[in-house]
């Protein structure tokens, strides 16, 4: 996040809902004259009492500036708000959470109709947006005459990272990062699971989960290593022979604590499958390639 010390950009924001509202703050409380449009007009109102204009429509939103961020709820609704706009010279900037192809397909729709086009992931949570300590980011990726134009002005609520200009990619690096993290709630939820009903303080051993979590987050860096240089086992510390003996005692605690193993085994049975290959030379690197094979869904068995 940067603090924008250029003449203050007049912006368009379509969608007013808690992630459009802090949004909309943030350009507001750094001087930004904002024009907001919300299908349910009274969820602007409170930005109205703050400094914004409300548009009648959104139409109108859009023919009042250059700059038009939407933030709506998915690719569908920003397709219905826009129908009716004149999007020519506009410089679009697509907020809302969306796929690849999504992001590809929006990308040439406003191209078709004379805009530039950036989409973009946001990387945080309302209360994130505007606090230039939260680490609070967006992805962008698309045009980089647009992306380079209104930096500054992006850069407001949060920090910016133009990820290139396939406009596709914001949206996957979105993904990825999400993806990721669903893996880690999944590995925490049964870390809960396993000491519940025990004498041990959640809040106790949380801060252990936190530390031990942080330790092997830097594992990425070598899988991207080995990913690069194509030698699966190169510097391996924790084989995967080693880690599939190891996964039948997570197995068998599971089963001594009475807890479900379901959110262990579809990782733990790639990891077999990968050994049985003849990888247990390799970590859980090997892995991937399990998956983009669509041996995942037991459709071949290519190593
Ligand atoms: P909200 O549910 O709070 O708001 C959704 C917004 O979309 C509202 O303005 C709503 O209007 C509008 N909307 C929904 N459907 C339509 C439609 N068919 N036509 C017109 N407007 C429509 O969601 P958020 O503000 O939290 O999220 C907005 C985007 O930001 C989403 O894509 C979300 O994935 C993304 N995001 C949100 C995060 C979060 O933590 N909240 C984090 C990261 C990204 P109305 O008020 O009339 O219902």
């Amino acid at each position: 996040m940067t603090e924008d010390t250029s003449s203050p950009t007049p912006l368009t924001l379509l969608g007013t809902g808690a992630m459009g509202t802090a949004l909309a703050r943030a350009w507001l409380a750094a001087g930004h004259p904002v024009t907001v449009w919300n299908r349910t007009p009274a969820r602007a109102e409170p930005l109205a009492a703050e400094g914004a204009a409300v548009a009648g429509s959104a139409a109108a939103a859009v023919a009042a500036n250059k700059l038009v961020i939407a933030c709506l709820l998915d690719d569908a609704s920003v397709g219905e708000v826009l129908a009716g706009a004149e999007l020519s010279g506009r410089d679009l900037v697509d907020l809302t959470t969306g796929t690849p192809g999504q992001g590809r397909a929006r990308a040439a729709w406003a191209t078709e109709r004379g805009a530039r086009f950036l989409d973009a992931g946001v990387m945080a949570v309302p209360p994130m947006v505007g606090d230039p300590a939260s680490g609070a980011y967006v992805l962008y990726s698309g045009s980089s005459g647009l992306f380079e134009e209104h930096r500054d002005t992006l850069a407001v609520p949060a920090g910016v990272r133009y990820v290139g200009p396939d406009p596709g990619f914001a949206a996957l690096h979105d993904v990825a990062l999400l993806s990721a993290m669903d893996g880690m709630f999944a590995g925490i939820t049964h870390a809960f699971a396993l000491i519940r009903g025990e004498d041990i303080a959640p809040r106790e051993f949380a801060p252990l989960l936190v530390s031990w979590l942080t330790a092997m987050a830097p594992a990425a860096l070598d899988t991207a290593d080995r990913l690069a240089g194509g030698d699966y086992t190169k510097d391996v510390v924790s084989g995967l022979a080693m880690q599939v003996a190891a996964n039948a005692t997570l197995l068998r605690t599971a089963e001594e604590q009475g807890v479900s193993t379901e959110l262990l085994t579809p990782f733990m049975g790639l990891m077999e499958r990968r050994l049985a290959a003849g990888h247990g030379a390799e970590d859980t690197t090997g892995v991937i390639e399990l998956l983009l094979t669509g041996d995942a869904q037991g459709l071949s068995d290519k190593p």
